[in-house]
């Protein structure tokens, strides 16, 4: 694709490439994005704690008793900050997969994989990784979170694994 690029900014001006399957013109930025972002999670950190002992936790609101999952500093529904940490259940019901074989760039190192979204039995949806055979998932199976360490990177992560 490199090569058409530099081919269209010589003869049109602009980096642009007509796409396989559509035949639209697409804008190819030759810039490349690097991003690392650094945000705090102080507001979050038993969050992280959690994971470190193989815990999911997350945020409720004392007044209105709700849960939220990723845990919220303020209640998204009633705007409280009096929110209190509790841990959940990893056991839930698949509700959705697909498998993503055009990955952003910044999951292009890894294989195909499969981003599911599965309700907890405590009722908050979560999504992550789906570890198994995409063409064996079905929604409406049981499943629960995994917490390991992501290879490579090291640090600790959830996924869905199916729950036997
Ligand atoms: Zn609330």
């Amino acid at each position: 694709m490199k090569e058409e690029v530099e081919k269209n900014i010589k003869e049109f001006g602009f980096p642009v490439v007509t796409d396989e399957k559509t035949g639209a013109l697409q804008w190819v930025d030759m810039r490349e994005l690097n991003v690392r972002y650094i945000m705090s999670v102080e507001n979050t950190k038993p969050f992280f704690e959690g994971l470190r002992e193989n815990k999911l936790v997350t945020t409720k609101c004392r007044k209105c008793g709700r849960l939220f999952f990723p845990p919220q500093k303020d209640c998204p529904s009633c705007r409280d900050s009096d929110m209190e940490w509790v841990e959940l259940s990893k056991e839930g019901v698949l509700e959705t997969l697909t498998v993503l074989f055009v990955r952003p760039p910044s999951f292009a190192k890894y294989n195909p994989y499969t981003v599911a979204i599965a309700k907890l039995d405590s009722g908050v949806r979560i999504t992550a990784w789906l570890k198994m055979d995409p063409t064996k998932a079905k929604p409406g199976m049981r499943v629960r979170v995994e917490i390991s360490r992501r290879e490579e990177e090291g640090y600790y992560m959830y996924e869905l694994v199916p729950s036997e």
